[in-house]
């Protein structure tokens, strides 16, 4: 009832596509029952959660923020959202999103902006600006997203909260819809570790219907938080002197690492020889998929279909596909069939797997020699509505820090420690080699306690 109340009062944030209210209720009162009853009760009895409006929830509407998509049901569930729910969950609704999981800002959504909670002015980040905002201003307790290039850690960074990719594999994708498959995964909005670590120890592991989810065991992240571990940490200094980043963020970061010295962690600067290429690596390659994953929405089945009149099937698809998608999902899917085009497929997309494959050679290269990887989560806090939506190369950019994990597979989480003048939060960004989510939840967990 709280939930929903404090949904009801902020509307005007926009961060609901719909808002389960009967059901929830409904829901609430069955498990009150089930306890009344002496019932075993699941480990996350009554954790009213929501979920980005792209991952699927039997018998519930979900669009992935399209309008090619508008009206459409689910016809399964998530194996993510079937894990949640056998451990008594309450799903209070599904959250605003850009448009295909394809954005930074928010502002790509068929639904309109999600404003950010603390300055209404500015954007909640993206794309999972929604389960963000939920998250921020108290809407559930926690919330779901997805991660392709940093659509969970980014919101987290701008909204104040903590998000939470973990490595790809380690969450099933069955259920999720897809943006770019080799780099999609489910993660976590909250505002402690302890909720996120028992959050992504119930959805992972190994699921029949996902062959890419990973068969490596899942420690019991929430039972084993606690460490006196002192932690070995890599940074880049080509990420804290990158003339993108805002000058506040680097001195708060620096005077950071610091006091994890002080506190017995050892520090020190890495060369990280592709700073560079990350975006560009990220941008053909992600596009490419995603040009191949959204062939299917083609009106045929299902989803929008024009209403006018049309002459073949070459029209019919056209007119459903020009329709139907916004300007920044048919940008992509553009680029991405250029880059896969003849004549331009070796130039772009091989280049750009042999980048990946460099990457990930030499993150398992840093992680030979440390545990933990430091990076700014964002290059500046929240901006303002429309100040890089007419630029969509200035807005790429600025997910400089975020995709590295992506490219490279492995865990990230954002942790929100810091407060710029201007007033916003902004976060730091850590990461581990890949399985290794449990150090990863132990170092964020000190840096909580801190
Ligand atoms: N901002 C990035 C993009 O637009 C990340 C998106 C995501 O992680 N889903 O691709």
């Amino acid at each position: 009832m709280h939930y929903l109340s404090r949904i009801e009062e902020t509307r005007h944030l926009n961060a609901f596509v719909e808002v389960f209210a009967d059901e929830a209720l409904k829901r609430a009162a069955e498990l009150d029952s089930k306890k009344k009853n002496g019932l075993p009760c699941g480990r996350l009895f009554g954790v009213v959660t929501g979920i980005k409006d792209v991952i699927c929830f039997k018998d519930h509407k979900i669009s992935a923020g399209s309008a090619i998509l508008k009206g459409f049901t689910s016809l399964y569930s998530a194996t993510a959202i079937e894990r949640l729910i056998a451990e008594d969950a309450i799903i209070i609704g599904n959250l605003n999103c850009d448009e295909f999981a394809m954005g930074s800002s928010n502002e790509n959504s068929a639904y309109g902006n999600v404003l950010n909670a603390l300055d209404n002015s500015r954007v909640p980040g993206g794309s999972s600006g929604g389960s963000a905002v939920a998250v921020q201003a108290g809407l559930c307790m926690l919330s779901l997203g997805s991660d392709t290039g940093g659509s969970v850690r980014q919101p987290a960074d701008f909204c104040g909260v903590t998000g939470f990719k973990p490595g790809y594999g380690r969450i099933s994708r069955y259920g999720l819809i897809a943006y770019a498959s080799s780099f999609d995964q489910i993660g976590v909005f909250g505002t402690n570790i302890e909720d996120i670590a028992l959050f992504t120890e119930i959805m992972a592991g190994p699921d029949a219907y996902d062959s890419t989810a990973s068969t490596n065991p899942v420690p019991a992240f929430s039972q084993l938080l606690k460490t006196t571990k002192k932690f070995k940490i890599a940074w880049f200094p080509q990420a804290l002197d990158h003339p993108s980043l805002d000058p506040e963020i680097a001195s708060s970061i620096r005077a950071y690492f610091q006091e994890l010295e002080n506190e017995g962690h050892t520090l020190k600067p890495v060369d990280f020889d592709y700073l560079d290429y990350i975006v560009p690596a990220y941008y053909i390659l992600t596009t490419a998929e995603a040009s191949s994953n959204l062939s299917r929405y083609d009106g045929v089945k299902y989803g929008y279909r024009t209403k006018d009149h049309v002459n073949n099937l070459d029209d019919f698809y056209r007119k459903n596909r020009s329709q139907g998608f916004g300007k920044e999902v048919k940008r992509r899917i553009m680029l991405g069939t250029f880059v896969l085009s003849t004549g331009y497929y070796d130039a772009y997309y091989t280049r750009a797997q042999q980048i990946r494959r460099r990457i990930q050679e030499q993150t398992e290269l840093i992680f030979k020699d440390f545990d933990i990887i430091l990076l700014p989560t964002t290059p500046a806090p929240a901006f303002k509505f429309g100040e890089k939506s007419h630029d969509a190369v200035e807005m790429f950019l600025a997910d400089l820090f975020t995709v590295f994990a992506n490219l490279a597979g492995i865990p990230a989480i954002s942790i929100p420690l810091f407060r710029h003048s201007n007033g916003m939060p902004f976060g730091i960004q850590a990461m581990t080699n890949q399985f290794e989510e449990l150090s990863l939840l132990q170092f964020s967990n000190l840096s909580y306690l801190r």
